[in-house]
């Protein structure tokens, strides 16, 4: 496996370990608002062996956190604080990420490596980046750096790394039920019970199966494609639209129909999924004119970023009938302001932000972040997988994935967001 030298190292001190302690500064989501949970639901989660690509799990040296507990709030800490401690240096966790002076853009100042999760994003500017004169890594703790200016990071030679193939599985079963749950109208049936009622029709009215629906993913990597997999069974027709086309073996297994533009798929599709990252290229995607191309009546889920949909035209097309149907877990910006159009359009089967952080994803980013972390502070190379940016370009998974530019602006507004 190709190897990326880690930034800091090359340019300091080739290969030698780093002594000097460091601060890492740590944004993650509020704990439960009753505190953290005294059990879980399941006393053990399955072992996953394996991605489907063949690509290894995370592989750090140890853990000190239990798989399956909360570990990506606050008192969580990505099970990383005795590690940290023991090596002499300081974490700083903090929830209070948004809005002028806030704790994390007081505690950034110092600090040598960021870690922030997409659910809960740090947005990482170009301003704030430059108030951090000793930052040289920002670390996802999870898929999806475009929380972090990348343009601002290949600029100041900031390394940015994320835990590929963490969560895109996770995902993928998230996209599987809301688009089960949208298509057959699950939301508005189980609202019917909660609320003491039993009308069948209006249970009904809005209900369809999936099966023969032409269902299609705008991208086909680790999550469209897997998305597409688990579709598969329920008999539907599937389509996507990528820059590179799969491997003829994989159309055929699932007798898949590739187009060569957005455009083209939509038009056909009963179903769009959108799994491509946001970057400058994927920003606004669907605005009212793509979404005016889309099949009257269809469904989108996006639990891609909320910035690739244009938020105004698609309650539009909720109202106007276009689309029945919008459902996903990313919005613009996180935490949505209580106003947020997309909390009371029509039609929608919204979540928070959390397809990728189940208690089962959680312990794979968090290893990811450890892995990561002990690669940095020995000096070693770090996986390409995992890295977007090293050396002031963007590089590995970076370098395929995204694009040169920044989709981080207009980010202020998730200080409107109140508890
Ligand atoms: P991958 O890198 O495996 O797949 C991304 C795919 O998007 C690639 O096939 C890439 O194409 C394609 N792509 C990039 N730009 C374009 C474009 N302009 N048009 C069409 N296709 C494009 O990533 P994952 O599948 O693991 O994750 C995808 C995204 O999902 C992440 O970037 C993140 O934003 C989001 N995500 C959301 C999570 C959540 O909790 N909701 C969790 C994890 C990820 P190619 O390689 O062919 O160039």
């Amino acid at each position: 496996m190709l190897k990326i030298l880690n930034n800091f190292f090359k340019s300091t001190n080739s290969g030698k370990k780093k002594e000097k302690k460091m601060k890492i500064l740590c944004v993650l989501y509020d704990d439960p608002t009753g505190g953290m949970p005294e059990s879980y639901p399941l006393s053990t989660i399955p072992k996953i062996e394996k991605y489907p690509d063949g690509q290894t799990l995370p592989t750090p040296k140890s853990i000190d956190f239990n798989p399956g507990q909360l570990l990506g709030c606050v008192s969580g800490e990505l099970g990383l604080r005795k590690f940290l401690e023991d090596l002499g240096h300081e974490l700083v966790v903090t929830s209070d990420k948004d809005g002028e002076g806030c704790q994390a853009d007081k505690e950034l100042k110092d600090a040598d490596i960021v870690i922030s999760q997409p659910f809960w994003p740090y947005y990482l500017t170009r301003a704030k980046m430059e108030t951090a004169p000793n930052l040289k890594m920002a670390i996802t703790a999870g898929i999806g750096s475009d929380h972090v200016d990348l343009q601002a990071a290949i600029d100041h030679k900031i390394d940015v790394m994320e835990v590929t193939f963490c969560n895109s599985r996770s995902v993928a079963e998230h996209i599987v039920m809301m688009i089960i749950s949208m298509v057959r109208d699950y939301h508005n049936q189980h609202a019917i019970v909660k609320a003491g009622g039993w009308n069948i029709a209006d249970a009904v009215k809005r209900s369809y199966d999936v099966e023969g629906m032409h269902i299609g993913t705008v991208a086909a990597g680790r999550i469209g494609l897997d998305a597409l997999r688990k579709m598969k069974p329920f008999d539907t027709h599937l389509h996507y639209f990528d820059r590179h086309r799969l491997p003829e073996s994989v159309e055929s297994e699932l007798n898949l129909t590739f187009h060569d533009s957005v455009e083209s798929l939509v038009s056909v599709c009963d179903v769009v999924t959108i799994n491509c990252p946001l970057h400058p290229e994927t920003e606004h995607m669907f605005n009212a004119e793509l979404i005016s191309k889309m099949k009257k009546g269809a469904y989108i889920v996006n639990t891609a970023r909320g910035k690739i949909c244009d938020k105004d035209a698609i309650a539009d097309a909720l109202k106007s009938g276009q689309l029945s149907g919008y459902a996903g877990d990313v919005w613009f910006p996180q935490p949505a302001p209580n106003d947020h159009i997309w909390r009371t359009m029509p039609n929608q089967g919204m979540t928070p932000h959390t397809s990728g952080t189940s208690l089962s994803a959680q312990a794979r980013y968090a290893a990811g972040v450890r892995e990561i972390l002990e690669c940095f502070f020995d000096g070693n190379s770090q996986r390409t997988e995992y890295t977007i940016v090293s050396n002031g370009e963007l590089a590995g998974t970076g370098k395929h994935s995204y694009s040169k530019g920044d989709a981080t602006g207009g980010s202020e507004e998730a200080k409107n967001y109140t508890k």
